[in-house]
């Protein structure tokens, strides 16, 4: 067994609560089993899953060709093998930071020895004149993922508000499934927050070579039932033109789940402040995953991620170090989507304002872009390209300068 020692230097912990049900509280009652935590874990999640992955939820278990089963973290038997108490659908309401002690809805208190927060975020929602409609949904969690892809098996147009990952996932999903879409964007370009324009201009592309239709620019004013049917939409674009459909979904962001922590003085800012070992303000709590605004070494900057890997390789990190084996999580962010037969993928830090070495052909749909800084490569989007980002990966680790013209010469290879 591990040594299991603790980072302030007081006792090893008897007792570990994680608070959140998802891809990180999965990894960290994990990780705390496999490095040889032997004490009392409670996990308390207010979903009715056990631990899963959120990625195939606009994917494959949209469009119905995955079974709801196939998103588990850990199969049913492995998971009872870690013996953590579930608390479960149960939701924290209060940490007493002076006592230790954690509250929730169902009247519940437990003592902690550590405490780690992996509580995500929820979808961000219409509000208002925006959300007058029953007729509208959101997608972040397995049930969403259930009730949404039942609804656009019966649909024939979908209207999709928000052209980010999530919004143009779920316009792919639905023209696979013969949808016709429309998707309402109202920044001047798809995407706007995490890839530069040129990438947004291929996103464009890609769709509307797919029959969606794109409203770039031009922002929702209003979305009501329809007038001559209600179990329809209508939406009222900010310039005044409308569009009717048969149902609404919005991806318009997530809003971190962070009010237990602010309720208790942890500090936050856009989530839960953490250094790289997942340590908030108070040594005996912790916070990973999209919930939390860590110090990224590798990046040189505090970030929060809403990343596949990043719940996972955190969560890992945070679990480790509650237990006193401190390694810092210092991993490149790396994000991916699937679009229709678009692979793409990001990692490192891809700048809005630079241009790109480009190697391949964007209309083709293979191609990678390598964004460098000091001779070195800071950042890559790899379109149907994964081998040129795993070696990117490398050489981003290793802080390697790299020799434009061979980049772009396919003739060369990146190896
Ligand atoms: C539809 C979809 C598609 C995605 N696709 C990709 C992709 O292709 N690639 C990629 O890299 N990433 C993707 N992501 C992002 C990735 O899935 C997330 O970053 C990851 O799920 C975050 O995990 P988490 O455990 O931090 O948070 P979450 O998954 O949000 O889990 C947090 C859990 O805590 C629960 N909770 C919150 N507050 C409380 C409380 N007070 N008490 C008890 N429980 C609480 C929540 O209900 C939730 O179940 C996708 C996300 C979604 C939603």
């Amino acid at each position: 067994m591990t040594d299991i020692g603790a980072i302030d230097g007081s006792s090893p912990p008897r007792t570990i609560a994680v608070i959140g049900g998802g891809q990180a509280a999965g990894w960290i009652v994990k990780t705390l089993r496999k490095e040889g935590f032997d004490g009392r874990l409670v996990m308390v999640a207010d979903e009715v899953h056990a631990p899963y992955e959120r990625p195939p939820l606009s994917k494959a278990v949209l469009s119905g060709e995955a079974a709801v089963d196939t998103v588990s973290l850990v199969k049913p038997d492995d998971f009872a093998a870690l013996n953590v108490e579930c608390w479960q659908p149960d939701c924290a309401t209060e940490i007493d930071r002076q006592r230790r002690l954690l509250r929730t809805a169902r009247g519940r208190e437990l003592e902690y020895d550590r405490l780690i927060i992996a509580t995500g975020g929820a979808a961000r929602r219409l509000e208002g004149a925006q959300a007058a409609t029953k007729n509208l949904a959101y997608l972040r969690t397995l049930d969403d993922a259930v009730s949404l892809g039942s609804r656009m098996r019966e649909i024939r147009h979908l209207l999709v508000i928000g052209g980010g990952w999530i919004g143009l996932e779920v316009a792919a999903t639905a023209r696979k499934l013969g949808v016709e879409v429309t998707v309402i964007e109202g920044a001047s370009r798809l995407c706007a927050r995490t890839v530069p324009p040129i990438v947004s201009e291929f996103l464009a592309d890609l769709h509307r070579a797919q029959g969606v239709d794109l409203r770039i620019g031009v922002g929702l004013a209003a979305l009501d039932d329809h007038p001559g049917d209600p179990r329809r939409v209508q939406a009222t674009l900010a310039d005044g033109t409308s569009i009717d459909a048969d149902f609404a979904v919005a991806g318009i962001g997530l809003t971190p789940h962070t009010a237990l922590a602010e309720a208790a003085g942890l500090a936050v800012q856009n989530g839960i402040v953490v250094d790289e070992f997942g340590v908030t303000d108070d040594p005996a709590i912790f916070a990973c995953g999209d919930v939390a605004n860590h110090m990224n070494a590798w990046l040189g900057r505090r970030v929060r991620l809403e990343s596949w890997a990043n719940a996972q390789n955190q969560a890992i990190a945070t679990a480790k170090a509650s237990i006193g084996i401190a390694a810092p999580y210092a991993e490149i962010p790396w994000f991916w989507s699937d679009q229709y037969d678009v692979n793409l993928q990001i990692l490192g830090d891809v700048p809005m304002d630079s241009k790109p070495v480009i190697r391949g052909d964007l209309g083709a749909r293979r191609a990678s872009l390598f964004f460098l800084k000091d001779g070195a490569v800071r950042g890559v989007v790899a379109i149907n390209a994964p081998r040129d980002l795993k070696l990117a990966r490398k050489w981003m680790n290793q802080g390697r300068e790299v020799d434009r013209e061979r980049l772009m010469d396919t003739t060369v290879p990146l190896s």
